[in-house]
């Protein structure tokens, strides 16, 4: 049989770590692609990268530079606001970023011969971002198998967890403690428990709280 690999598109935040950890348990081989799009937080890529070389996990850096000249927004630009109104995406939506990603790293899966594409994507949590929608995911890889003439498998193990049970997906992979003090999910670019303010922060302690209660009542 030949061996399954897998490319996981990675940030080194909560969401990607987790299903890197999960990829490693089900593929043969994984590789871990991270894309540079100007962030402003530069502790991403940096986190990222050690994430990658701590699993022993051959890790690419991809220049996406592009996306901020064509769109300019909350993650790149210090000078526009994290904001979120009703009934419209917040501020830190990047148009076409998962199109664009997952896309590029189909280009790079398929040098591997590697079928199988891991996203960490989720539409339980959706904040708006119609690019992470299960339905988006669907289409595109159908359209990356027909642009390609290739067999590719888009894995989303998240799209249907909510934040609690995805650091519950965390920790029965092992890796809670790794995935609550390596990974970097804040707006404001700080590790770990971040800066506790801002609204990934908020997503992420609630569901950690929320977890840690569950597992306790359980264990009683
Ligand atoms: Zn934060």
């Amino acid at each position: 049989m030949s061996k399954e690999k897998a490319v996981v598109v990675f940030s080194g935040g909560q969401d990607s770590t987790t299903c890197l950890f999960w990829a490693k348990e089900r593929f043969d081989e994984v590789i871990a692609v991270t894309f540079d799009y100007g962030q402003r937080h530069r502790l991403e890529l940096e986190c990222a990268a050690d994430i990658a070389k701590d699993l022993n996990i051959p890790h690419h850096i991809l220049d996406m530079s592009l996306l901020n000249q064509l769109a300019p927004n909350a993650l790149t630009r210090t000078d526009i606001d994290i904001t979120e109104k009703d009934g419209e995406p917040p501020s830190t939506f990047v148009e076409g970023r998962n199109l664009l990603f997952l896309s590029f790293a189909a280009v790079l899966a398929k040098q591997y011969d590697a079928r199988h594409i891991i996203t960490g994507v989720c539409e339980t949590d959706f904040s708006g971002y119609p690019d992470c929608r299960d339905v988006f995911i669907k289409s595109l890889n159908v359209t990356l198998n027909l642009s390609m003439d290739y067999s590719f498998v888009i894995h989303t193990p998240l799209m249907w967890l909510d934040k609690a049970e995805t650091w519950e997906l965390a920790d029965e992979l092992g890796a809670f403690d790794y995935v609550r003090e390596r990974t970097l999910t804040c707006y404001n670019g700080i590790k770990g428990s971040g800066c506790g303010e801002c609204p990934a922060c908020k997503l992420r302690q609630n569901g950690l709280n929320k977890y840690v209660a569950k597992r306790e009542a359980g264990s009683k």
